[in-house]
């Protein structure tokens, strides 16, 4: 498969052994590493600043020129829409000379990626015992290693293929920020922390902080990916991958199947419109549309003992 895309053309460059000499470097300077929340890498900046070598420990993130920060507090500080300005992309996996994948745990899908319970699920949960060993999917780096509300004990690594994987719920976080990781290296052991119910593993790829589904990379079955690259689209992030917008499409589309069919559910309309309908009063517009009798007549210049009309329209 032919890869083409700004992914590639930079990731390429930094896969090399160049690059490998530096990954070296930054394991002894992991102490600086540590203080880099939120830092924006300008390497350009630094190179064209200083008449010496640049302070590598700076610029030397993986994927950094595909990323504008390292936040190890925050774990997902990015914002997908502004940065992916591309209509697809396609992210070459394992590049040359990097460690094959490894399965960070092999064990059955207990839940999926979807919308589940009143959120979205952004990952996949795979089944373990707490103490059970969980690895690093990829070569990269430690961003985030900490508790955090909603995955329990928390581990995001950064890998030099422009994903970052999350491993949620776990009982020991074995790895700090700023730590490198081959694939296959251990990272933490599985539990039961956070929102989570019995043990297991929630793991994640995001891509620009966008959660992606893990099937669509991993072979669960074998245990291995499906391919060395994959090709991700805007249309599918609008159609697949975003759940929150899904959702409320979904809902806003059962809306108007309701309503058209005559059921309880009447929406408001585009722009905040009413249109009143057989049987309502201000006191049911109000209460169906979580405002006040008061706010409505003023809004629409009306008196509560105005005759609503049927199909007249009530701004919100
Ligand atoms: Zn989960």
């Amino acid at each position: 498969m032919v890869c083409v895309g700004f992914f590639n053309l930079n990731a390429i460059s930094s896969f090399g052994d160049d690059d490998k000499n530096k990954r070296g470097d930054d394991k002894k300077n992991k102490a600086k590493r540590e203080d880099t929340t939120k830092f924006a890498i300008n390497n350009q900046n630094l190179i064209e600043e200083e008449d010496e070598s640049p302070d590598t420990t700076q610029i030397l993130f993986p994927s950094h020129d595909l990323y504008a920060i390292w936040d190890t507090v925050w774990a997902h500080p990015y914002n997908f829409n502004e940065s992916f300005k591309m209509d697809s992309v396609c992210i070459q996996l394992v590049a040359p000379g990097d460690n094959p994948f490894v399965m960070p745990f092999k064990g059955g899908k207990t839940s999926v990626f979807g919308w589940r319970r009143y959120r979205p699920h952004y990952g996949t949960d795979i089944d373990l015992e707490t103490g059970d060993q969980v690895v690093s999917a990829f070569d990269g780096m430690v961003r985030l290693a900490k508790y955090c509300q909603g995955y329990g004990n928390c581990v995001i690594i950064r890998h030099n293929n422009g994903l970052e994987t999350v491993y949620g719920h776990l009982s020991k976080i074995l790895v700090e920020a700023g730590q490198t990781l081959n694939a296959g290296d251990l990272l933490g052991l599985g539990g039961n922390t956070g929102r989570s119910r019995g043990s297991h593993l929630h793991l994640e790829f995001r891509y620009l902080g966008q959660a992606l589904d893990t099937e669509d990379f991993i072979d669960y079955e074998k245990g291995e990916l499906k391919d060395y690259c994959f090709t991700l689209r805007k249309a599918d992030v609008e159609n697949k991958y975003d759940l929150r917008a899904l959702h409320a499409r979904h809902k806003r589309d059962v809306g108007y199947a309701r309503a058209s069919k005559g059921g309880k559910y009447t929406p408001v309309g585009k722009g905040g419109i009413y249109r009143v309908r057989s049987g309502d009063n201000l006191g049911k517009i109000a209460a169906r549309n979580h405002t006040t009798i008061k706010s409505l007549c003023k809004k629409n210049r009306i008196k509560e003992t105005t005759v609503l009309q049927i199909g007249q329209k009530l701004k919100i």
